[in-house]
């Protein structure tokens, strides 16, 4: 029984780091997919400022284009006048001059706001570029990192997972069987040492009784509190076995 349960130290203590490298590793694709998630949230605030500065700076465009027209109108109108031959011509010319200034002026209004609002969307997409750019330079070297990282964790975990099996070949099935049926319900840890009648695990008091036939070290016990297995933490057959 006694050598078994060294078997189980030992076995418990690759778990415990087992488990520890490998909830570390299974944490990885959820913070990858988080970041990738962060990104395209500010990519799509980023998209949306170009996409209203993009038609601020449109519509200007076609103002100024429009403008041009009527300057042009209004030039030709001016020439129109200077040679005008009859009263009906200057008053057609005159009329003309006087509907492409009014157009330019109520235009140049537009115009105006046109060009705060271009100014205003243009702070905007600055400030929401800068946000993702920073974002993403900090979530690239993370991710190479959390690559880099599971990768080692990988490897680690591989090798802890070779010499686990080399453990259980000597342990008896029953015994190996109850063990794993308690490891996942416990946080990992399936066997838990006693000392001065304390489970070291949950801390809790095995009562004098149980703990006098823990010490005799012939049959498998587990804590009244946290059900896992015990053994005696203090006897001299563990010295050593880690
Ligand atoms: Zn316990």
């Amino acid at each position: 029984m006694v050598e078994q349960l060294r078997l189980l130290v030992r076995l418990q203590a690759v778990d415990k780091v087992l488990f520890d490298l490998q909830t570390e590793h299974d944490a990885i694709p959820g913070r990858l997919a988080e970041l990738g998630l962060e990104e395209e949230r500010l990519a799509a605030i980023l998209g949306k400022a170009q996409a209203e500065l993009d038609e601020v700076a449109a519509r200007r465009k076609e103002m100024e284009t429009e403008n041009e027209n009527i300057r042009t109108r209004l030039r030709r109108a001016e020439n129109r006048l200077m040679g005008s031959k009859s009263q009906k011509e200057y008053r057609a010319a005159n009329a003309e001059i006087d509907e492409g200034k009014d157009a330019l002026k109520s235009n140049d209004d537009v115009l105006m706001e046109l060009m705060e609002r271009q100014e205003a969307l243009e702070a905007q997409k600055n400030k929401a570029e800068t946000e993702f750019n920073e974002f993403q330079s900090g979530a690239n070297e993370e991710r190479a990192k959390l690559e880099a990282r599971s990768q080692k964790l990988g490897k680690e975990i591989q090798r802890l997972t070779k010499d686990r099996a080399g453990l259980c070949d000597g342990i008896d099935r029953e015994l190996m069987e109850q063990y794993d049926f308690i490891r996942p319900r416990r946080q990992g840890v399936a066997l838990a040492g006693v000392s001065q009648g304390i489970c070291l695990v949950c801390r809790m008091q095995i009562p004098p009784q149980q703990f006098n036939e823990l010490q005799r070290q012939d049959k498998l016990m587990a804590c009244p509190s946290c059900r896992r297995i015990i053994y005696w933490a203090d006897s001299e057959s563990f010295e050593g076995v880690l």
